[in-house]
This record gives C-alpha cells, sequence and structure tokens, in this order.
C-alpha cells in the first residue's frame, strides 16, 4: 500500500496475484490519517478493472499491538478504537474480510479474556454492516489466545452474529502450535479436528508460510515455501485441495527488499496444481528448496535444544504482562 492503499491492487496484479493482502494503515501506529474519499474511489476502481472483487478476494491484516483481550480497561478501549477504525476502512474500500490476530490474556484469566474478545467483536459487528471479522490461529506462544483451536470455537460460541466471524488457518501458526500437516494423512487428520472443533463453514481464509522452527515450537517464523519444517510437500496438497477453493490464500512468507518473490511462490502453487507426491521433478524440486533452509533449520533446531536444556536447569521463569505485550507490539521480522 506504499502511496496509498490503490496501489496494492496494482502490485498484486504485477505479481500474478488473484488475491491479496494489504494495510489498512501503518501497522505499527495507533493512529494514520485516514483514507481520503478519491483513493477509496480508485481502489475501487482499479479492483474492478483487474477483476478482483473486493468483498471476497483481499484480506487487510489489522495491527499487531491490537489486543482486545488484555486485562487492562484502559489498553483494551484504546484497542477497540484501533480495530473498530481499521473495520470502518475496510468498508469504506468495500473489502468484506479483515483478519486479525485474538490477542492475549497476558497475565490475566484466559477464559475471561476469551470471553471479552467476544464483547469486543459482539460491539464491532453491531457498529459495522458487513465486513467478516477474521481469527487468525496463533502459535502458540504465551498466552496468546487462539494457539488452540478450542479457543477460537470459544470466542465463536459467544459470538450473536455467527455470518460475520470468521478464521484464517496459518500454516506456519498451525504447525508451530504443535498441529503436524506436514503430509496428507496429517494434513486430514487437522481438518478433522478443525471440522468437529471449529466447523468448516467458519474457513474464511489461508496464510501461507513454511516455519523456520520445528513443530510445536510455539515461535512465529516464517519462512519461504519449501524452507522449513513443513516442506513441499503441505504445499502441494494445498494446491490441489478442492475445499480451499474461492478463499483468498495469502502468502506471508519473507521477502527481503524484493516482494517479487511473491510472484516466483505463486508460479510455484500454480505449477504444484496436479503434481503428484511421486513426480519425479517434485521430489526433485522439494530436495531443492530443503537444501535452500538447511541452514536456516539447523540454526532453529540448535536454539530449541539450549531453550530445553536452560528449562530443565533454571526454575521457570513466571513472564510478567509487560513482557508479553512487547512481543505482541512487536511486529514478527518474517512476517509482511
Ligand atoms: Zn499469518
Amino acid at each position: 500500500m506504499a502511496g496509498g492503499v490503490s496501489k496494492a491492487v496494482l502490485n498484486a496484479m504485477d505479481i500474478g496475484a488473484n488475491s491479496f493482502a494489504l494495510f489498512l494503515k501503518s501497522p505499527r501506529r495507533w493512529e494514520s490519517p485516514p483514507i481520503k474519499e478519491e483513493e477509496a474511489v480508485e481502489f475501487k476502481r482499479l479492483c474492478e478493472k483487474y477483476g478482483y472483487n473486493p468483498r471476497t478476494d483481499v484480506l487487510p491484516h489489522g495491527s499487531y499491538f491490537i489486543n482486545l483481550a488484555t486485562p487492562d480497561a484502559e489498553k483494551e478501549e484504546k484497542a477497540y478504537g484501533g480495530f473498530i477504525d481499521d473495520l470502518h476502512r475496510c468498508e469504506k474500500l468495500d473489502i468484506g474480510l479483515y483478519n486479525f490476530h485474538p490477542g492475549s490474556s497476558l497475565d490475566g484469566d484466559h477464559k475471561v479474556a476469551i470471553k471479552q474478545l467476544a464483547k469486543n467483536i459482539n460491539r464491532a459487528i453491531s457498529e459495522t454492516k458487513f465486513v467478516k471479522i477474521v481469527i487468525e490461529n496463533m502459535a502458540g506462544h504465551g498466552n496468546l489466545i487462539g494457539s488452540d483451536l478450542q479457543d477460537i470455537r470459544d470466542v465463536i460460541d459467544m459470538v450473536e452474529d455467527k455470518s460475520r466471524v470468521g478464521v484464517c488457518i496459518d500454516t506456519c501458526h498451525t504447525f508451530a502450535a504443535g498441529y503436524d500437516i506436514a503430509d496428507t494423512e496429517k494434513w486430514e487428520a487437522f481438518w478433522k479436528q478443525f471440522e468437529d472443533i471449529v466447523g468448516w463453514e467458519h474457513l474464511s481464509a489461508i496464510h501461507l508460510n513454511d516455519s523456520k522452527a520445528p513443530l510445536g515450537a510455539n515461535r512465529d517464523l516464517h519462512q519461504s515455501l519449501g524452507q522449513g519444517f513443513l516442506g513441499l510437500e503441505v504445499f502441494r496438497i494445498i494446491a490441489n485441495d478442492e475445499r480451499l477453493q474461492n478463499i483468498p490464500i495469502i502468502l506471508e512468507t519473507p521477502v527481503g527488499k524484493d516482494d517479487l518473490i511473491y510472484g516466483e511462490e505463486i508460479k510455484l502453487l500454480e505449477w504444484l496444481k496436479d503434481k503428484k507426491a511421486d513426480d519425479a521433478d517434485f521430489v526433485e524440486k522439494a530436495a531443492e528448496l530443503q537444501s535452500l533452509g538447511s541452514k536456516d533449520r539447523a540454526e532453529q533446531l540448535k536454539k530449541q535444544q539450549t531453550k530445553k536444556e536452560k528449562a530443565t536447569k533454571a526454575p521457570k521463569r513466571k513472564k510478567n504482562g509487560s513482557d508479553i505485550l512487547s512481543l505482541l507490539a512487536k511486529k514478527p521480522k518474517t512476517e509482511s
């Protein structure tokens, strides 16, 4: 969106995307100037021109520091202000979906935090017209809400208008939270759980990332497709899973300075369509990408090992709220 929200449409077009994400304002600042009327008109005009339906094909990402579940009432009110402002921006652009991180109970009671989050979602729905609030699943660090699918179910249970709440499954977060999805059998087992606990009707989007950290590491570290601990196989499965048709599938893989990398990953996903797990060219590609990520994986494995050793030696230090809040406020380095 650098240069205005309408630029996001052109950038998506340039890399061959048929859906895209964007920030509606700077994700690291509370206040941002409102979207100008002419920018909104231009955004809608370009979406129409290039065949993006803003109601279904665009999935903005909320600010990282919005924590609607914080036990601090003053901070909650401020977070709600940022949240509702984002939703109003969506509706100004005719955007139908809005993805956000459900936040953290910090040092408060987890159940109370979930109730508070649902209350804020209900309030936001009553103050907007159509935008669907999409809860992203989390990697399981600290007291984050939404690392366990049951948390998401509990929130949805308390939302009055269930047609206005959805779920985004981030492949990296899922894996880091301890749900293995790396092959067909595990992928199916995960979705069976999803179906039983959350329900297919709420699946609104996918965030597509490999994981730099191993299974269950609770680390939110995105990696390029095929280079992480997930490997290329799950992305082959995704490219061929009919159930994921017609929802936005958003890449949040590391790009460095070059956004065009997304274009290459989109091409890779298109190439994976109709590939079989034992196709020679697929096997070769999967091995090639794994070797590109081997250094990063080794580094993370070592970190996990040291963490485990420390945990067995020293008694566990209780994390205080401000520690975790500062983590929440920090944009993950690899997420964009
Ligand atoms: Zn994500």
